[in-house]
This record gives C-alpha cells, sequence and structure tokens, in this order.
C-alpha cells in the first residue's frame, strides 16, 4: 500500500498497535536495489509489519550536492517492496514531512543535532550539517511509525553509530538491527548513486573494496600499526580516483585508533568519475 500522507500512516499504525503487531521500519531515499532489499527482507522476518519509507530527505544534502538529480524511481521502488511482503510504502513529499515554507531556510525547523565528536570526522567533516538532517528525518520517522524495530545497513555505518547515539541519548524506544554490506559479486558496494557511474568508472570505483581488502588481508597477517595499513593503499590509487579519507575508527565510538584490532573499522571516501562512493569493512571479518 502506497501512502504519502503522516495521517494515513499513524492511522494504519494505530490499528496494528492495537492488536499488538510488530512493526519494522526501514528508511530509504528510494531508487531501491539489492542493499535496500536485504534490509527489508531481514524486516519482513522479523516484524509483523513493515513500513519502508521512500523519502529523498532535502535537509541532508548541503548545498552543491545531488538533490535533483538524485534518483527517484517509485513505481518500481513499490513494486519491490509489494512483492517483498512490505505493509506500508510511505512516501511523503517534502511539503508534507516538514510543512509548507519551513525548510526554505534554517530559521524555523526544529533539529535533532547528534554530538560533534561524532560528526567532525569521515563523512561529517565534507558534508557539514548532513547529519543534522539525517538525525532529524530518522526522528521524525519514528515518531510517525513508532517502529519496535528500524533497519539500517552497515554501507552507512557512521550514520548507523550516530543513530544507534541518538536512540540512546534520547531514550527513544526502539530496536536498531543492523545489516551487512550487500556488493555486486566484483565487490562494489551496491548504492543508488552507482548510477551515475559509467562502465569504465565502474571498474575504477572497484579500487575502495580493493583497498579495504588489501588492508583486511594484511591485518589478518599480523599488520596492525595504522599508518603502515594505509600505506599499502597508496599503490591501488592512480588519476580517476580522488581520495577523500582512510581512516581507522573503534566501530562503536568512531574514536581514531593507531594500531588495529577486532573492533577497528576502516572507512573510505573516493570520488570517481566525479561521483562520491564509500564503502567500510570490521577488521578480522
Ligand atoms: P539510502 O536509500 O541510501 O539512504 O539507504 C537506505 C538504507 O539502506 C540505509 O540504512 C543504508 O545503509 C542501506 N543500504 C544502502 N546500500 C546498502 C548496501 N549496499 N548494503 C546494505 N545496506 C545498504
Amino acid at each position: 500500500m502506497l501512502l504519502h500522507t503522516i495521517k494515513e500512516v499513524r492511522e494504519q499504525v494505530k490499528e496494528w498497535k492495537k492488536r499488538g503487531l510488530v512493526v519494522g521500519l526501514v528508511p530509504t531515499m528510494g531508487a531501491l536495489h539489492a542493499g535496500h532489499l536485504s534490509l527489508i527482507k531481514k524486516a519482513v522476518e522479523r516484524c509483523d509489519r513493515v513500513v519502508v519509507s521512500v523519502f529523498v530527505n532535502p535537509i541532508q544534502f548541503c548545498p552543491g550536492e545531488d538533490l535533483d538529480k538524485y534518483p527517484r524511481t517509485l513505481e518500481a521502488d513499490t513494486k519491490m517492496c509489494d512483492d517483498a511482503g512490505v505493509s506500508i510504502v510511505f512516501a511523503p513529499s517534502p511539503n508534507e514531512m516538514y510543512g509548507e515554507g519551513q525548510i526554505s531556510s534554517n530559521d524555523f525547523l526544529t533539529y535533532v543535532i547528534p554530538p560533534f565528536f561524532y560528526v567532525n570526522k569521515l563523512c561529517g567533516k565534507s558534508r557539514v550539517g548532513h547529519f543534522d538532517g539525517v538525525c532529524t528525518v530518522v526522528n521524525k520517522l519514528f515518531n510517525i511509525v513508532q517502529p519496535d524495530f528500524a533497519f539500517f545497513g552497515q554501507k552507512d555505518a557512521q550514520q548507523l553509530i550516530i543513530i544507534k547515539k541518538m536512540v540512546k541519548d534520547l531514550n527513544i524506544p526502539v530496536e536498531i538491527v543492523p545489516c551487512p554490506i550487500v556488493r555486486e559479486e566484483s565487490g562494489l558496494a551496491l548504492s543508488s548513486r552507482n548510477k551515475y557511474l559509467s562502465d569504465e568508472d565502474k571498474k575504477e570505483a572497484l579500487v575502495l573494496s580493493k583497498i579495504l581488502n588489501n588492508i583486511n588481508s594484511c591485518y589478518k597477517r599480523g599488520l596492525t600499526d595504522v599508518d603502515a595499513l594505509k600505506e599499502t593503499a597508496y599503490s591501488f590509487l592512480n588519476e580517476h580516483h580522488e581520495l577523500e579519507y582512510l581512516e581507522f575508527m573503534n566501530q562503536d565510538d568512531l574514536e581514531e585508533v593507531t594500531i588495529a584490532d577486532n573492533n577497528t573499522r576502516v572507512f573510505i571516501a573516493c570520488k570517481v568519475g566525479g561521483v562520491r562512493l564509500i564503502d567500510n569493512i570490521l577488521l578480522g571479518e
């Protein structure tokens, strides 16, 4: 069932809750692929009723980013959700979510601001305000759907860590379920933004997973010094790649580490053909 208004979703959820049904939420920006589908399948397995939100959230895009050209494929998304057993696809307009005129300037909206320590690094460094937009919209979706479980991909590992922190700090009654990264056979992590890549770029984009896998192999052979592990990446890079960051962090609290262990997650962001791609790996996996 495709719904566009908050009121309709609330009414439906209220009825489910009266019957004691367990509700799951999968927040997405649409252009659904097998990565999203893995979250949806997990949600359908675990919950009696599943809501998938499809909303390209304007307030998490920074000036100059791809808000206008972000792929929008609602018809195909709805079909994929229906086939997977989703009860509601919630696809609100920006005005429905934020109220008319509320987001034309930053002056009117109440935001949820995650802690500086978690956002002044990795994607938060170049995408200033991005995680404020993410936390605000996810908090709103939690309030609208009131899910028992919400499903997030490890693909966006910094986002997942920040959402968990928000849920803990704000006592939001939802359990966050992390889901593993889904990749193409080549190793490329699935992303809606892969649609921007030419065939040539797609080959060059394999550099992200190659660097991460190579670092993991070196780690498994006993190399734990982070500077030395970082060094191994550079031979993979060429003029097609614009490396934004390669960082080693404790995966619970995003504290930077100098000696890697099994709780270290390696994060990479790299532009290929002008498209910004991210990936990560937990060492020892
Ligand atoms: P997005 O539509 O990009 O905002 O993603 C919605 C959700 O799907 C987020 O929790 C993402 O982490 C997750 N997701 C996106 N791509 C993948 C992937 N390749 N594997 C696992 N989860 C993913």
